[in-house]
């Protein structure tokens, strides 16, 4: 497709993953409007091929070195460089001539491409919520050193950063974040601790990656995101309160000085937070599945129960605690998820081994990225010798 000046150049890290296909479905929808300059992939790479065959990057990146040099001629063909290794992420990241870089890594792979971007003065839609739960200041710094926004993806923060538009960030008093509850959200605590893989897997409301849907199932993801809402709007996580909310129509709900309340509401789909992400400040149509309220009838609130869900009491505390905590709390989270898929582990052990890992760790001022990726990888280890244990 030849690029016109009228469509946003993007680059899509992540092209693979759910975020990513629900992207590349949006600019399949909005050819008029965007543009795929660039795309990654960290292991699907057959999948990035037929991507790249449809909407012809510039250029791919490929985090494999083997995988790169076993595909690189069919890339080329089709007119994309590839690139590989570890700085791959953060090359394509920050390619020249893009205008938005979507991020739709799972995990905290996602940091530095996030922080790059930023610093470089480009705008970052954001799905990778460790980027901000791990290195949140960085990031932070990074957006005000680049002059650069970050504009959410996750459905929470969007729905938030929609409320926003056009009001006093001061006269914010509190966020209401929903939550569906996931699928465990009835179940007593002795059958959440034995839950299966494909139990947890089985999200009621949301088609999501596995990763994510076991942190929605442990509410380990809510308290991600009450990191990342900390981050993203810069208000204390006191003033941050998770509402249980099982229909997933209401996305989130902001609480201004006057007491009043805005949300809101749309379809449980990815597709409607991605495209406002990318069209950001503009609303375009779109022929997604609509909210009927009178079919719904009712909507539904509940307050989260921390103790049939350690996982949503450990973020608050990692939260609290700050420093490298947080980074701490991710890091032992994705090594005990990686092994509950494995099928290694209960899925009542990843909450106890996040609070191990969070136990044997000191947490202190990271003075740099540098000393949270060490505390990262140090909370990696840990947690991996805490899953070994059995
Ligand atoms: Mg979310």
């Amino acid at each position: 497709m030849r690029s016109t000046s009228s469509q946003k150049k993007l680059i899509l890290l992540g092209a693979t993953g759910s975020i990513g296909q629900n992207c590349l479905d949006v600019v399949r929808r909005h050819p008029e409007r965007f543009r795929i300059v660039g795309m990654a992939s960290r292991s699907r790479v057959r999948e990035l091929l037929s991507a790249a065959a449809e909407f012809h990057p510039e250029v791919v990146a490929i985090a494999d070195p083997e995988a790169a040099e076993t595909w690189r001629e069919q890339f080329l063909a089709l007119g994309a460089k590839v690139l590989t290794g570890t700085d791959a992420l953060v090359e394509i990241a920050t390619w020249p001539g893009a205008e938005l870089v979507v991020n739709g890594l799972v995990g905290a792979v996602g940091l530095l491409p996030t922080y790059h971007a930023l610093r470089q003065g480009r705008d970052v839609a954001l799905a990778n919520k460790e980027s901000l739960v791990v290195g949140g200041a960085f990031i932070a710094a990074a957006a005000r050193a680049g002059g650069a926004s970050i504009i959410p993806i996750d459905s929470e923060h969007s729905a938030i950063f929609q409320c926003l538009q056009g009001e006093d960030s001061g006269a914010l008093r509190r966020i209401l974040l929903t939550g569906s509850g996931g699928p465990f959200r009835t179940w007593p605590p002795e059958r959440i601790y034995q839950a299966t893989v494909d139990e947890a897997l089985a999200h009621p409301n949301w088609v999501m990656g596995p990763k994510i849907t076991v942190d929605s199932a442990s509410l380990m993801n809510k308290g991600l995101e009450v990191i990342e809402a900390h981050w993203l709007f810069e208000l204390p996580v006191e003033r941050i309160e998770v509402l249980i909310h099982p229909q997933s129509i209401i996305h989130s709900m902001v609480e201004f000085e006057d007491g009043s309340i805005k949300a809101q509401l749309g379809m449980p789909d990815m597709r409607v937070p991605i495209q406002y992400a990318l069209s950001y400040p503009e609303r375009l149509k779109s022929d997604f599945p609509k909210v009927d309220l009178f079919a719904i009838g009712h909507l539904d609130f509940e307050p989260p129960d921390f103790g049939r869900f350690p996982a949503l009491a450990l973020a608050y505390a990692a939260a609290r605690e700050g420093g490298t905590s947080p980074a701490v709390l991710n890091a032992a989270n994705e090594v005990a998820v990686h092994a509950f898929l494995q099928r290694r582990i209960p899925f009542g052990r990843i909450p106890e081994i996040i609070e191990r890992t969070l136990a044997a760790h000191t947490s202190h001022e990271p003075a740099d990225l540098e000393d949270l990726l060490e505390a990262d990888r140090w909370a990696r280890q840990r947690a991996e010798e805490f899953a070994r244990e059995g």
